[in-house]
């Protein structure tokens, strides 16, 4: 029984018109994915939009309803999962209890019937800087020092993708921030892809060089995460990542390089001129919380600004590094609008404020989309 792996040749993963369907559920829907070959790769979504299923037809444990999944050249849509040059890191990283950290990171190395282990061993216990700790026990370890043992038990069998699978979902907050950083540093030093799955868009924006937002089997959108957070294509991304502000309107018309939009109560602000929208087209306006400028009065207000008058402030919040705000006015739903800022809590519940932004800084959203999705 050969526990040979195929010999592709590395290069970029692909996912071909992949479906996935569980009875009638189609838990993945025609999706098409290149993942170029090094990069590090997030699938970042909700609770069962499809992720792990996306995973495990890479790894070989589900195997696609419909389309193909290729590794370089090589179609590896049918490949046993042993068969794949393909590794997987859970969250419960189950490490063998009885063997040290330099045991359990040997174990695909003596499976393999490779001889000399000691060399390689030694480097990915560097790589993982346990080299300390070595002869310690799983149960002797930190959960971030476990979930390091983990990852270098999958890359001693030097895999051509490493799948992550919410790596580090059963850390604590200031553990997982730490292992985001280790694990981009480690993914840069062997080269090799990494394809992550995770619901936090913290995690994924941390790490990822490309992020994939999922959303019922498919993919909203697919960019690096400056680009997914400047330029969100559906409400669902912009309220997925990170907090929007969106309003609806129709497009009045072009001004210079941008659109003029008229919002609900007749308030008219600027979009970037992205794309061609025809007058009277419904639109959303969308600009991020920390884009958004208070003022005590339009006076006060930089030229140029998109500035929504007549609010009031109904709910502050200092946080330490910026002060957030809830601003209610004629231009918004009930819901407000949020402005954060640096500094200090300058306007109290009550105030009447002007709000306002560089128009450059927001975007515009097709309409008709469900405000609230994400
Ligand atoms: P989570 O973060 O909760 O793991 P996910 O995005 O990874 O979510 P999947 O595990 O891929 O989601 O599941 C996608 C959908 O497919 C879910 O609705 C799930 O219930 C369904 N599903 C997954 N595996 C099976 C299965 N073996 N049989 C039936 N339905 C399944």
């Amino acid at each position: 029984r050969g526990r040979a792996r195929v010999d592709t040749e590395a290069g970029d993963l692909k996912l071909v018109n992949v479906t996935k369907r569980f009875g009638d559920f189609a838990a993945v829907k025609d999706l098409t994915l290149t993942i170029p070959q090094g990069s590090f790769f997030a699938l970042l979504g909700a609770s069962g939009c499809g992720k792990t299923t996306t995973l495990r037809m890479v790894s070989g444990l589900e195997e696609p309803t419909a389309g193909r999944v290729l590794l370089g050249d090589h179609d590896v849509t049918r490949l046993r999962p042993y068969k794949r040059p393909v590794n997987t890191v859970f969250q419960n990283y189950a490490l063998f209890p009885h063997l040290t950290i330099a045991e359990n990171i040997a174990f695909g190395l003596k499976r393999r019937g490779v001889k000399d282990i000691k060399k390689p061993v030694q480097d990915m216990l560097d790589l993982i800087e346990l080299s300390h700790i070595g002869a310690r026990k799983p149960n002797q370890l930190s959960g971030g020092q476990q979930q390091r043992v983990a990852l270098g038990r999958a890359l001693i069998n030097r895999p051509q993708v490493l799948l992550l699978d919410e790596p580090l979902g059963a850390l604590d907050l200031k553990l997982r921030r730490q292992m985001q950083i280790e694990l981009k540093r480690i993914q840069t030093e062997v080269g090799l892809t990494f394809v992550h799955v995770t619901h936090d868009q913290e995690e994924a924006m941390t790490m990822a060089d490309t992020i994939a937002v999922m959303n019922m089997g498919r993919i909203e959108q697919l960019g690096s995460p400056t680009d997914l957070y400047e330029n969100p294509k559906t409400t669902f991304v912009a309220n997925f990542l990170g907090q929007s502000n969106l309003l609806p309107g129709k497009v009045a018309g072009p001004v210079g390089e941008h659109l003029q939009v008229v919002l609900e109560d007749g308030t008219r602000v600027l979009i970037p001129a992205a794309r061609n929208r025809a007058g009277g087209e419904e639109v959303i306006v969308g600009v991020r919380p920390e884009k958004v400028s208070i003022h005590s009065s339009a006076e006060d207000v930089p030229d140029g600004h998109n500035v929504l008058a007549g609010g009031v402030v109904t709910d502050t919040s200092f946080v330490g590094v910026s002060t957030q705000y809830v601003v209610k006015g004629p231009y918004c739903d009930e819901f407000g609008v949020f402005v954060q800022n640096d500094g200090a809590l300058i306007h109290r519940p009550g105030s009447e404020v002007v709000v306002s932004w560089d128009p450059s800084q927001g975007f515009g959203l097709d309409g008709k989309q469900d405000i609230d999705a994400g």
